[in-house]
């Protein structure tokens, strides 16, 4: 089984396109759509839910106010004054540190497991697909991406299938390294701009730094060919092999206005593109 993760400096870039596109090229896989905190994949993927689990991340202190006393020493001890004065906790201030739930003499908080999103088993037109959705403004992305990175390995490992395409976080924080760890190579995405090759380079050292090996694709490289021609420099210079270059095209955004990839809305220059860096991709691991 081989783990390809396509990830970004920043959003944006193209890096849910290219693993739509890889999805539709591989044979035998399972998608792992693990930008849970912006998950477009299911816009190209159109996902048929199959299994729907909650997510549970974090605890709240809840008080029970028949066994409570009203001897006010949560309330005077708790840090993120998170109790009012009838003894019922903001769920939204509370930190869930429990230290109430020890200092109660009633043993009146329990702390409860707060549910922060959902993750799914879908089927797609390529095949399963393992994706999330975390609450809105809820935090621990980071756990939920390696709840669906591992998901989708089980599931590569019961059915016997030889490829996880896992579409990354975007950023350099904890959810990237989430999705990159164990992955056989990330594929940076990039486009040829002096941020796009700046953002590129950080996440390109986290890679290293947690020695997944890196390759990097420009995108839409022929917007402005002499920064193309410094990422190029920068590849040789940093070691990274360079897997192709994708063009600018109008097709990509059609093909996304009908919910396909592009692979499956035109054989045109940008298929070929994308085919000749999967074929690439494949011979990494001959
Ligand atoms: S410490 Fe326990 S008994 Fe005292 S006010 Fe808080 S919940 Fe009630
Ligand atoms: S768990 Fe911590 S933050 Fe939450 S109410 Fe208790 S003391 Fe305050």
């Amino acid at each position: 089984m081989k783990q390809i993760v396509v990830i970004s400096g920043k959003g944006g870039t193209g890096k849910t396109i290219l693993t739509a596109s890889f999805a539709a090229l591989a044979k035998n896989k399972v998608m792992a759509d693990c930008d849970v905190d912006a998950a477009d994949l299911h816009l190209l993927l159109a996902p048929d839910v199959k299994e729907r689990h909650p997510f549970k991340s974090g605890k709240t202190a809840v008080i029970n106010n028949d066994i409570c006393t009203a001897c006010g020493k949560c309330r005077e001890l708790c840090r993120f004054e998170a109790i009012s004065k009838d003894y019922i906790v903001d769920p939204i201030a509370c930190e869930g540190c429990a230290f109430c739930s020890y200092i109660c003499p009633g043993s009146a908080i329990k702390m409860e497991e707060n549910t922060t999103g959902e993750w799914f088993v879908s089927d797609t037109r390529f095949g399963l697909m393992v994706h999330a959705k975390l609450g809105i403004a809820e935090e621990n992305s980071g756990k939920l991406v390696s709840l669906v990175r591992n998901k989708a390995r089980e599931i590569a490992e019961e059915k016997g299938l030889d490829w996880v395409i896992i579409d990354g976080s975007p950023g350099i924080g904890c959810p990237v390294i989430a999705s990159i760890s164990g992955a056989d190579y990330a594929l940076v995405v990039t486009e040829p701009t002096m941020s796009g090759l700046h953002d590129a380079d950080r996440v390109i050292q986290v890679s290293k730094h947690f020695k997944v090996p890196v390759k990097l694709v420009i995108n839409k490289y022929d917007l402005n060919l002499d920064m193309s021609l410094q990422i190029e420099r920068y590849c040789s210079e940093n070691d990274v092999e360079l897997s192709g270059k994708i063009g600018f095209d109008k097709n990509v955004v059609k093909a996304m206005v009908e919910g396909k990839t592009v692979i499956e809305y035109t054989d045109g220059k940008t298929t070929d593109q994308i085919k000749k860096i999967w074929e690439k991709l494949n011979r990494a691991f001959v």
